[in-house]
């Protein structure tokens, strides 16, 4: 029998799908996705969430109704800490018990724990754990694990290369490889936010499509060199033990720091704790820099006109002065 495993396109998606893809079809088991984000997906997300809850995870939500009834599992780990003395968001956490206790009717949740916060070995019990919910046979898999690692890695090099992921998502396993190096003519944009907020189209209401077809070079902080992300990170007075804050952060100071970009477009979710933080510690440093800098805070009552005419009124701005305003706020 071939079971079917439910993965949402939500949340952590754009950093992990492609692993944990490869590795459940190496299992023999048919991977099952969520429609994209759309309408409908949002209104069941809010619906069968809690009130106090972010956007994305309302979204998440969401995607979980879209995949119950099609499915015989839903994979959704529980996620504490993705590197050695960091932590993600506690929503992260409670995720598979929120869920579970939301919504009905859920077929089996496989809700194995990634915790390296002290050590990797965690990551080895997370994939045994996984592996054995379709065989007993550990070396299949440790092979099953490791070919799919090989594609997240040629995603990650795609990524690397400039492909946004949501591109590279589509490309990772058609072995092509596409050098995309920026049009040294047009604007340089960076979008900063979390992965689930600036890569689902719907809740971004397609910012990144929006610009590119503006002749934008887009950067995003997956896009930035990890040692980057890490030195410039390490510049802070006190350590970031927010891995997302730490990204973000990170390639933030760094293109702000080569001059690499024109203007920062902050996509954030309303009521965000760690966001809150981040935006002012990257308004400010954009600031002393003479970058531009705005924000957009979403919910599900944004309109998407309201947020068209404010990046556009951005852009605008930037490009103005470029030209001859020179004195123009660099406060967007
Ligand atoms: S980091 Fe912010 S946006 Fe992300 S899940 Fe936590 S509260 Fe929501």
């Amino acid at each position: 029998m071939t079971y079917k495993v439910g993965i949402p396109q939500g949340l952590l998606f754009y950093d992990y799908y492609p692993l944990w893809k490869e590795f459940l079809n190496e299992l023999g088991t048919e991977v099952i996705l969520s429609k994209k984000t759309n309408k409908t997906i949002l209104d069941q997300g809010v619906s069968n969430c809690v009130d106090e809850a972010c956007l994305p995870v309302k979204v998440f939500h969401g995607h979980v109704c879209d995949l119950k009834d099609k499915v015989d599992y839903l994979f959704i780990p529980k996620f504490v800490s993705i590197y050695k003395k960091e932590f993600i968001c506690p929503k992260f956490l409670g995720l598979p018990e929120m869920v579970k206790n939301t919504i009905e009717d859920l077929p089996p949740i496989i809700d194995i724990e990634i915790n390296l916060r002290k050590s990797n070995l965690n990551l080895l019990k997370a994939v045994i754990k996984t592996g054995q919910y379709f065989t007993s046979n550990l070396s299949k898999i440790a092979m099953a694990y490791n070919k799919a690692l090989k594609h997240y890695e040629r995603y990650l090099d795609l990524i690397n290369q400039g492909i946004v992921p949501i591109e590279a998502v589509k490309m990772y396993n058609l072995s092509l490889k596409r050098n995309k190096s920026f049009n040294q003519n047009n604007l340089n944009i960076m979008i900063l936010g979390h992965s689930y907020n600036l890569y689902d189209e719907h809740i971004s209401m397609n910012l990144i499509k929006k610009l590119q077809s503006q002749d934008i070079n887009v950067l995003t902080p997956e896009m930035i060199d990890t040692d980057q992300i890490n030195q410039h990170s390490s510049r802070l007075p006190k350590r970031m033990f927010w891995s997302f804050g730490r990204k973000i952060i990170g390639s933030a100071f760094s293109a702000i720091e080569e001059k690499s970009i024109h203007g920062i477009i902050y996509v954030s979710s309303f009521g965000c704790g760690i966001d809150s933080i981040l935006i002012d510690l990257v308004e400010r440093k954009a600031r002393e820099n003479s970058i531009p800098f705005t924000l957009l805070t979403l919910d599900e009552h944004t309109g998407e006109a309201g947020v068209n005419t404010r990046v556009e009124a951005f852009i605008d701005m930037i490009r103005w002065r470029g030209k001859d305003e020179s004195n123009i706020s660099t406060h967007g």
